[in-house]
């Protein structure tokens, strides 16, 4: 097996947001198949790769609840934004050829089989990407938390956090063109700054847990793979 990845297990958070692609709503398949061919490469290197993909290209309970919807529904509306991503990333890479798995946070077999850690770890062990979906199962948790607490969980080495950005800034590039890279930056940093880079929740989750994070743009062919092979692409967050 080819081991030229810097980490043996990983998990990788995709947003929601970004399977929108071009067309600003829903799933672009363009991006979809996009992603499967960059976790197709990146997977031939004999890393194992969990996944945990977001739902904001579908359905955000904060924003329904400001939208006067409940906000445990519009919650559990977001969870299951997540689980359709989930299969349609899990198709995307199975038509790639990829061995692919759902497992889903709460119980609805048939649709995937319910997460455990044992469950998760048997089929990374098989070399099959295993998409961990429907968040933590819990409202007023974000999948970045998840994504977190199941990088945890199955202990991998890295939770690599795909944006459309390529790292953390010193503010929003998107609104601040002066706003600089940090190559390396600590937890206590980003709270120091107040630096958004994921909720709070999932960053101390990572922080209490000796969890590193690389947050990195996803969205350029290669970059994944970049990663793998600990080439300084996007920023690496560090315990102090
Ligand atoms: N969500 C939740 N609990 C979780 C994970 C997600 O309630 O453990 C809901 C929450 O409403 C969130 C939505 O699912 O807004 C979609 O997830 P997220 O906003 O994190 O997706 P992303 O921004 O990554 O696309």
């Amino acid at each position: 097996m080819n081991t030229t990845s810097r980490y043996k297990r990983v998990l990788l958070k995709l947003s929601g947001e970004s399977l929108m692609g071009k067309q600003g709503y829903g799933i672009d398949t363009e991006r979809l198949n996009q992603y499967a061919a960059e976790i197709k490469n990146a997977l031939a290197t004999g890393v194992e790769i969990a996944i945990v993909i977001g739902g904001g290209n579908i359905f955000r309970g904060l924003s329904g609840a400001t939208k006067g919807f409940d906000r445990v529904k519009g919650d559990q509306m977001g969870m299951l934004a997540t689980v359709i991503n989930s299969l349609a990333l899990c198709s995307a890479l199975e038509a790639a050829g990829v061995k692919a798995k759902v497992l889903t946070a709460v119980n609805m077999y048939p649709i995937g089989q319910q997460y455990s850690n044992d469950l998760a770890k048997e089929n990374l062990g098989k070399g099959a990407v295993t998409i961990l979906a429907g968040g933590t199962g819990c409202p007023y948790f974000t999948t970045d938390t998840g994504a977190a607490l199941r990088a945890i969980e199955i202990a991998a080495d890295v939770m690599l956090k795909g944006t459309r950005v390529d790292g953390i800034y010193t503010a929003d590039p998107e609104k601040d063109p002066t706003a600089t890279k940090f190559s390396r930056i600590s937890y206590d940093m980003i709270y120091a700054k107040g630096l958004k880079v994921m909720d709070l929740t999932a960053t101390t989750l990572c922080k209490e847990n000796n969890m590193p994070i690389v947050v990195f743009d996803m969205d350029t062919p290669g970059n994944l793979a970049k990663v793998l092979a600990g080439e300084p692409v996007g920023t690496e967050v560090y315990q102090d």
